[in-house]
């Protein structure tokens, strides 16, 4: 499955449908514990970690900066999901944790290594799958909500998160 078709599987079985998506009950769903923890001591070279995905060896456990704002935090939860989803075989695997620092300018993956960026990248693109998903915003849309802030603010996004995700998907939106 692609992205977006884990994203859409995930809503189905939480039973949503509505624009604000419940992530506590998405990592519920999976198994995945939310913490929210003071991430100071793991900063590297002056750069903030916002989330880490953590696997002790039975079981995952997300942590997500408790001072980032409200629209960070469901991105970081979000994206980290996406690496539970996507890749936990690989991580169990390597038995590590996978952390993130800033990286949502979302295009900006340079802190990253070669091998990674694909990996962040296919987290970030299930991020936007799963808070913006595309049959609700496409609703929007066509109802003639072209706004990036007022879609923003429906989804609980970033209006830098949503601006991307109508970028990238654009074409979808006009057909
Ligand atoms: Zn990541």
């Amino acid at each position: 499955m692609n992205a977006r078709q884990e994203a859409t599987k995930l809503l189905r079985e939480t039973k949503q449908t509505g624009i604000s998506v419940d992530l506590n009950a998405i990592a519920n769903h999976l198994g995945v514990k939310l913490w929210e923890v003071d991430m100071a001591p793991f900063e590297a070279r002056g750069v903030k970690t916002s989330g880490i995905l953590y696997y002790d060896g039975k079981e995952y456990i997300i942590f997500i900066n408790r001072e980032a704002a409200p629209n960070r935090k469901r991105f970081t939860i979000a994206h980290e999901i996406g690496h539970y989803v996507l890749f936990k075989e690989k991580q169990a695997a390597d038995n590590n944790a996978v952390l993130d620092y800033v990286l949502y300018r979302v295009d900006d993956y340079d802190f990253y290594s070669v091998s990674d960026k694909a990996e962040e990248k296919a987290a970030n693109v299930f991020a936007a799958e799963l808070l913006m998903p595309i049959d609700p915003l496409k609703k929007l849309w066509k109802e003639g909500v072209h706004t990036i802030p007022v879609l923003a603010a429906k989804f609980s996004v970033s209006t830098e998160a949503m601006r991307i995700r109508v970028s990238n998907c654009f074409n979808e939106l006009e057909a």
